[in-house]
């Protein structure tokens, strides 16, 4: 029967934080992916141009907002940041 189950705190791993950066790049660039412009915010990225580990910064010129497959292209095509970003569930 529907016997209710109180939630746990696990499920904040699937639940993830949406950081202010991606905020503020919807703001700024509409929401949707710059690449394609798939329109579903739940999950674009924000992607670093430079990667920090390569110097790069949060500065919003510095960040793209896209969309799972416009993102995992462009670290396709940037064999430097191979690893540096766990693109497939994180904002950044
Ligand atoms: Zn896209
Ligand atoms: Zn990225």
């Amino acid at each position: 029967m529907d016997t209710y189950v109180p939630p746990k705190k696990r499920a904040s791993k699937i639940i993830k934080y949406i950081s202010p950066l991606k905020i503020s790049l919807a703001h700024l660039r509409g929401g949707v992916c710059e690449k394609c412009q798939y329109n579903n915010f739940a999950i674009l990225n924000a992607h670093h141009i430079v990667e920090v580990c390569n110097g790069g910064t949060d500065d919003l010129d510095n960040l793209l907002l896209l969309c799972p497959n416009c993102h995992a292209l462009e670290h396709l095509n940037d064999s430097s940041s191979v690893g540096s970003e766990e693109f497939l569930v994180t904002d950044d």
